[in-house]
Parts: structure tokens; C-alpha cells; sequence
């Protein structure tokens, strides 16, 4: 990872490293237009988005969920892999200053901080 900064520092953080557990395929971020203020963001299998879900019936997931799931496992490793979170805390923090509401944003703050 390390050299190779760059491309791990991309605009979406999970892009590189979240894969479907049913095909082994890349999942792909999503944004779903509902209606009126909320424009959910989604994380879907490219095996899904391309060919269906005959190919592969794996549900979509929210990012909220991701990303609590990813703060949950760097608080897990934090202690002996600190350089390794040092990376990927830095592209979490890329996509939360991205986002409007900086709540989440702080209390991810807190945690990674801990
Ligand atoms: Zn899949």
C-alpha cells in the first residue's frame, strides 16, 4: 500500500477494497434517487448491476452500514496496525468532508480517535 498512495486515496474510499461475498465480484457505489430530500447511497455488486440478480442475488448496502462495518474493524486491528489504518481512516475521512451533515463526521472523529 505503501507507493501506492494515489490510487488508494481515490474519491471513493471503499472502491478498491469491498467485494461481494456471494460472486467475488467489486461492488460499485450508487446513488438512488428517491423521491423527495434523501438521496440514499448504496453500495451494489457489479455482477448485479451488469447482468441482474439471476447472476447474483447479493443486496444492495447502504453506506451508513459500510462504513459503520469499517470503523468497527479499524477499531478491532487499530493497535497493531497503525499505519495500515492511518491509510484507510485518511480515505474515510475524504468521503465524510464530502458530505454536507458533518455530524457523523465528528462522531467518526471521536471513535477513529480513540
Ligand atoms: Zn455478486
Amino acid at each position: 500500500m505503501v507507493g501506492d498512495r494515489h490510487k488508494y486515496s481515490s474519491k471513493y474510499p471503499f472502491s478498491a477494497i469491498v467485494f461481494c461475498g456471494n460472486c467475488g465480484n467489486i461492488f460499485k457505489r450508487r446513488q438512488w434517487n428517491s423521491t423527495n430530500t434523501s438521496k440514499k447511497v448504496v453500495w451494489q455488486c457489479k455482477t448485479y448491476i451488469m447482468d441482474g440478480k439471476d447472476a447474483c442475488g447479493a443486496k444492495a448496502v447502504d453506506e451508513k452500514i459500510l462504513m459503520n462495518a469499517f470503523v468497527k474493524m479499524f477499531n478491532k486491528i487499530y493497535e497493531n496496525r497503525q499505519s495500515f489504518i492511518k491509510t484507510l481512516t485518511e480515505n474515510i475521512e475524504m468521503i465524510i468532508l464530502q458530505r454536507p451533515d458533518s455530524k457523523e463526521a465528528e462522531a467518526l472523529d471521536k471513535r477513529i480517535e480513540k
